[in-house]
């Protein structure tokens, strides 16, 4: 949901840390070719979720939504030797697209689960391997409140909250020029923003990135 036209605050930051390997690349072209080039998080976006994976010593990861496993790659170069991460993916084309990049890392030290299916029925069964050091929710907005819960259950106590989006374009603010939201959607975004600044529930902050980031940990 990135702007087409880059600032220059995003082209200098681009500079710095755009450089990306061949196999991310590959991720940015599949999404380029579905159209969904700016649902991919951008290089700084996702250089800040991976040292964020690695300062926390992550080991047992869970993302919603995969895309075509930009993301994906960032965490999984971040967890330990052992370390595993499930990815949620609901449509079967951007798992396919996803398939072929992760079969091109090593795989032998940790492990990628591309989990195929609707994620709140998929991470209802993955319960059952929790509870997980932290969570990246970047799937479908409208339910973040749904996937939040879920994390309050099955991220351990002092475990990673990351969440994307959770500007909604401006909306949960009441910037509405962009329109593209259902107000069903803006809500719920509003409740979980609001949820994660619960100081009893969760230590957290909103990084604000261009979509903005929520980083918390859950008490
Ligand atoms: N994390 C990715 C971007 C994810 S975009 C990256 O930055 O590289 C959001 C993804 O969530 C899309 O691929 C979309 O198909 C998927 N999605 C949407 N609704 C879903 C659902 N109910 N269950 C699982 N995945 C879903
Ligand atoms: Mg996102």
């Amino acid at each position: 949901m990135r702007e087409s036209v880059l600032s220059n605050k995003e082209e200098y930051l681009n500079s710095l840390f755009a450089n990306e390997s061949e196999n991310k690349k590959l991720s940015r072209q599949f999404a380029e070719e579905l159209g969904l080039a700016r649902i991919s998080v951008s290089a700084p976006e996702a250089k800040l979720i991976s040292l964020l994976v690695k300062l926390h010593g992550c080991r047992k990861f869970v993302e919603i939504g995969t895309l075509t496993g930009l993301s994906a790659q960032y965490i999984f170069e971040s967890l330990p030797d052992g370390g595993e991460l499930w990815t949620l993916e609901k449509d079967p084309a951007h798992g396919e697209k996803s398939a072929a990049v992760f079969a091109n890392l090593d795989q032998s030290p940790k492990k990628i689960h591309l989990v195929m299916g609707d994620a709140r029925e998929e991470l209802e069964k993955l319960s059952a391997l929790g509870p997980f050091d932290g969570v990246f929710i970047d799937g479908n907005k409208a339910a973040y409140m749904d996937y939040l819960l879920w994390a309050e259950k099955n991220v351990r106590r002092g475990g990673l909250i990351l969440a994307d989006n959770v500007f909604l374009s401006g909306s949960v603010w009441g910037d509405r020029s962009a329109q593209k939201f259902s107000d069903k959607q803006v809500r719920i975004l509003q409740e979980v923003n609001q949820r994660l600044a619960d100081p009893n529930l969760y230590e957290g902050v909103i990084v604000p990135t261009f979509e903005g980031l929520y980083v918390a940990i859950k008490k």
